[in-house]
């Protein structure tokens, strides 16, 4: 049977002779299939990762920018390599269709590319003051403490390893526990690449290693992706430590069709598209589609009928369009919001109901699911995680977009309009750290990815990513000394 330890320092984690290592089930979400047995790591594991990161530190943050670019980019060649075998585990582990995950190695691997790339061009700056010169230099943090999610491993990974690698730190990360097994293959590949030390991957947990991991003195900073409520966590516990802490929460994102669209079949799929990719299970998704009055009735008819053409089935079938929901409890939490809305008195368009698939009978497969429903309804409001979309009718411009706005959320916004100005002006008003016009997860590598409000702090995919994992240091030159004085002559 095959059991995944922890990766530390370079190699599989053996516990202390005698010690008892408990382990936790990894399980095939459709089928229930006993995929591994996984480490259930703690605090032991955690301090002999920092220790092993630590030691690794000095001279991984010596390396010049040319070696931490060569080596992510032989990181990204290996992952290529393993893409197909990598995605299908992840399928079965999560129960996301294949074809999608195979997507998520492709944007992992274009992460660490990036990054080999942008590092080069990370510079600080200087200039010449009287009798000498300023220099402000980018220095990497020390040892990061990054902790994911479930929904999309690959894609997870590469945004938490590609920038704190190439900011020249190094890294203990703890996977989710829905979601191990291709992050501890991924250890295992950066293990073969890098120094020991440089990558370390501790499965577990929230409760156990993600709170030992937190609470780690010898980490100088945390990242931090998932929900709201285990963000706040994490940032109380940067605020005790004070370390900085980047955090990338969840959405209620608006996705906006005005009624100068020109093609309502093609809006109608960008619609589906950015509510129910990845089952629905995206902090992105486009859940509460704005729809103008003029245009509703049409609009609707067209997206309920595409919602009930969506091939519900097994994630490893090629004609799969929807797969199951990652465990059965994530499938009894969009049932019981499905009900909610119902009780709030929200009319079901589409869906609403469980699936059987042949074959997959420990899936909790679940119909593409539209309401009609109001902003201000619970299921309108909160982050379902699940293939549930709310429909909400607006006539009035600027009351659509203080309802676009009244969410606790600021992840992702789209924007369906023919006209130019229309887009730019309603981009402006939304309060999103992404906003896609006329297309929708969009997302390029160096488009900046992040959220305003509880969405969270900082902003990953981009260049700006390097600044979040590493430290600006000033030093200033004199050519000789001379008489003391605070700020030289001219300079106030
Ligand atoms: P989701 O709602 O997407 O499952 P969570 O926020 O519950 O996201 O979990 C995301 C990650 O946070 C997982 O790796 C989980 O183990 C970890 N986690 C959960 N609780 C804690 C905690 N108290 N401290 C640290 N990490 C945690």
């Amino acid at each position: 049977m095959n059991t995944y330890h922890a990766h530390i320092g370079g190699r599989p984690f053996a516990a202390e002779a005698g010690a008892i290592m408990t382990t936790f089930a990894a399980t095939n979400a459709a089928t229930g299939a006993h995929l591994a047995d996984i480490a259930r790591c703690g605090a032991a594991e955690i301090d002999a990762a920092v220790a092993a990161a630590r030691r690794a530190l000095p001279a991984w943050k010596a390396t010049t920018y040319e070696t931490r670019s060569a080596l992510l980019n032989r990181l990204a060649d290996a992952l290529e390599a393993q893409a197909p075998r990598l995605a299908r585990i992840d399928a079965q582990d999560i129960g996301r269709r294949l074809a999608e995950t195979l997507i998520d190695y492709q944007i992992a691997v274009a992460q660490y590319r990036y990054f080999a790339g942008a590092i080069l061009t990370h510079e600080g700056h200087g200039r010449p003051i009287p009798d000498g010169y300023l220099i402000a230099k980018r220095e990497p943090i020390g040892v990061v403490g990054q902790i994911i999610p479930w929904n999309v491993p690959a894609i997870m990974v590469a945004l938490k390893v590609a920038p704190a690698l190439a900011a020249g730190n190094t890294i203990v990360l703890k996977p989710d526990e829905n979601a191990s097994l291709s992050t501890l293959e991924f250890a295992a590949i950066a293990a073969r690449i890098f120094p020991p030390g440089v990558v370390n991957v501790v499965p577990g947990f929230g409760e156990e290693a993600g709170a030992a991991l937190t609470r780690h003195p010898g980490v100088a900073k945390l990242a931090f992706t998932g929900s709201a409520e285990v963000g706040r966590i994490i940032g109380h516990a940067g605020a005790e430590r004070l370390v900085p802490v980047s955090l990338e929460l969840g959405g209620k994102s608006p996705n906006i069709v005005f009624p100068d669209i020109e093609d309502i079949g093609a809006v109608v799929d960008n619609a589906l598209f950015a509510a129910m990719y990845c089952n629905g299970q995206s902090c992105l998704a486009g859940t509460r589609l704005f729809v103008h009055d003029d245009i509703y009735r049409p609009f609707t008819e067209a997206l309920a009928g595409a919602a009930a053409r969506i091939r519900v089935g097994d994630p490893l079938a090629a004609d799969t369009r929807l797969s199951c929901l990652v465990s059965e409890r994530q499938g009894a939490r969009v049932l019981d919001y499905i009900g909610l809305g119902k009780a709030e008195g929200a009319r079901l368009l589409a869906g609403g109901e469980r699936v059987r698939v042949p074959g997959c009978e420990a899936g909790c497969f679940v119909r593409p699911t539209i309401f009609e429903a109001r902003n201000d309804m619970r299921i309108a409001q909160e982050e379902i995680f699940g293939p549930v979309l709310s429909v909400i009718r607006w006539r009035d411009h600027d009351a659509m977009l203080r309802e676009a706005n009244d969410v606790r959320y600021g992840l992702a916004a789209g924007i369906y309009t023919a006209g130019l100005e229309n887009a730019m002006r309603t981009a402006d008003a939304l309060e999103a750290g992404s906003v896609w016009i006329n297309h929708y997860f969009n997302l390029n590598s160096g488009s900046p990815f992040g959220g305003v409000k509880e969405s969270g702090i900082g902003r990953e995919h981009c260049h700006e990513t390097l600044n979040l994992y590493s430290h600006v240091k000033s030093i200033t030159v004199q050519n000789r000394v001379s008489a003391p004085q605070f700020v030289p002559p001219g300079q106030v």
